[in-house]
């Protein structure tokens, strides 16, 4: 690009070409405290075009898990990249054994499906769901984000009008598509036994064991095993999306914490530490329903799906998280966060909490008590929220200033950016007082 690199100009150039000048309309948030692109990440930190170098608490919304660049992991990568990139044809020594450690390690998983990305495979298990119930009705919960396809990008953060209605996401999704997408309050297991009652065409209920897309809403008591009851009783196949909770807070899926087993779980993020894996696995007899000739049965599909280099560091992260004390050290990291914001929050008198659960953690303003669904999320004060965030980049941590996201710990994270963290916040939260 030339020895004048700096964030502006490649920003600049990026909204010649890129819609927004970022891939996503979320990355371009990024651009809300002015222009910024980045050209290196290593370990817990995140180097920008201009040089400046964050304490990155974003991951790229979640998959690095152990830290950018771990090296071990790249290792198992450039040794399969030796071996060739991509047969796309019969199997693999390499796609067999990550997927038996699957079986062993996700109690839902009899056979897995690999594919690149979270949404391909909420995409595959509904169809799985479909195809077996004969149905078409799915069943999401509100606040829940499983990928942007048309049938589960409905109701993420539907504004306050429409909380209870249906919620396209997007402008050009298919009517029919959002029409058989019903959405439901998360906790309320009463509303999940109506709609059984109310609708005979239910084909699947999809659902975040921990819903992260609005920080953090944890399952009260009996929800996720009313989901398991409801959904057994009536033979619908009931679809745990651990796109961010498997890998990140347990090596074996919070399906394994909680002690309820989905029949199908889609899997993503930390599952690869930042390189695109992700996997659809579940029940035999679901899963099976894919393994016809293309010309029958359920097609999944995908040139890149079981790609060496995501399997490699997969194989390699798991092996790590099954091994090494990661999700315990990240997790006991985040209550620390969690406990210090609190207290932060409570000795400047302002009006907020800090939600979350393992490594996962969100400072919410304007909003108190434990969320139970969307609508405690709605009406955090999005303007303090966005003042924290700028002042907590102006000190050098970098986090998406979306109020509604979340912040992620990685293995690289440790006591002396948790102390800097905490006094910057200290700092910051007593200018907005
Ligand atoms: N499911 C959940 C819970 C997610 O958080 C995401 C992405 O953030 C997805 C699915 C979609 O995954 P991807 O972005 O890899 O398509």
């Amino acid at each position: 690009m030339g020895d004048d690199v700096t964030n502006r100009s490649v920003v600049s150039r990026a909204r010649a070409v890129i819609p927004g000048g970022a891939q996503t309309g979320l990355r371009a948030q990024a651009y809300d405290f002015g222009e910024i692109a980045f050209s290196g990440a290593a370990g817990a930190t995140l180097e920008a075009v201009d040089g400046e170098v964050f304490t990155d608490y974003h991951l790229a919304f979640g998959p690095i898990v152990l830290g950018h660049g771990h090296p071990p992991v790249d290792e198992a990568v450039t040794n399969t990249i030796d071996e060739g990139v991509l047969y796309g044809t019969a199997t693999t020594p390499l796609e067999v054994e990550v997927a038996e450690r699957l079986v062993d390690l996700v109690p839902s998983a009899e056979q897995v499906n690999f594919c690149n990305s979270g949404t391909e495979a909420t995409y595959h298990a509904i169809r799985l769901a479909r195809a077996y119930t004969g149905n078409d009705r799915v069943i999401k919960f509100e606040g829940c984000y499983h990928g942007w396809h048309d049938y589960v990008d409905v109701s993420v953060y539907p504004p306050q009008e429409r909380v209870g209605k249906r919620h396209p996401e997007s402008d050009g999704m298919l009517p029919e598509a959002v029409e058989h997408t019903e959405v439901l309050p998360f906790n309320d297991p009463g509303a999940l036994e109506d709609a059984f009652e109310e609708f005979d065409d239910v084909a699947a209920v999809i659902c975040e064991p921990i819903p992260h897309s609005v920080g953090c809403l944890l399952p009260e008591e009996g929800f996720l095993e009313t989901l398991r009851e409801v959904t057994a009783e009536n033979d619908v196949p009931l679809i745990f999306d651990e796109v961010i909770t498997g890998f990140r807070h347990s090596a074996r899926g919070m399906q394994h914490e909680f002690g309820v087993t989905p029949d199908l779980t889609c899997l993503a993020k930390a599952m690869g530490n930042g390189y695109p894996i992700a996997a659809v696995c579940g029940r035999e007899n679901l899963m099976a329903q894919a393994g016809g000739d293309n010309t029958s049965g359920v097609v999944i599909s995908g040139t890149y799906s079981g790609h060496p280099v995501g399997l490699a560091a997969a194989r390699e992260t798991l092996r790590l998280l099954e091994t090494e004390p990661v999700v315990e050290e990240i997790s006991a990291l985040g209550e620390r966060y969690r406990e210090g914001l609190e207290g932060l929050l409570a000795d400047h008198g302002i009006e907020g909490r800090a939600v979350g659960y393992g490594s996962v953690f969100s400072p919410q303003f304007g909003v108190t008590g434990e969320p139970r669904n969307y609508e405690d999320v709605l009406g955090l004060d999005e303007e303090r929220f966005a003042e924290f965030a700028r002042g907590m980049r102006e000190r050098g941590h970098f986090f998406t200033p979306n109020p509604y996201k979340r912040q992620h710990l990685s293995w690289a994270h440790g006591e002396r950016v948790f102390e800097t963290y905490l006094a910057d916040a200290d700092a910051v939260l007593g200018s907005l007082t």
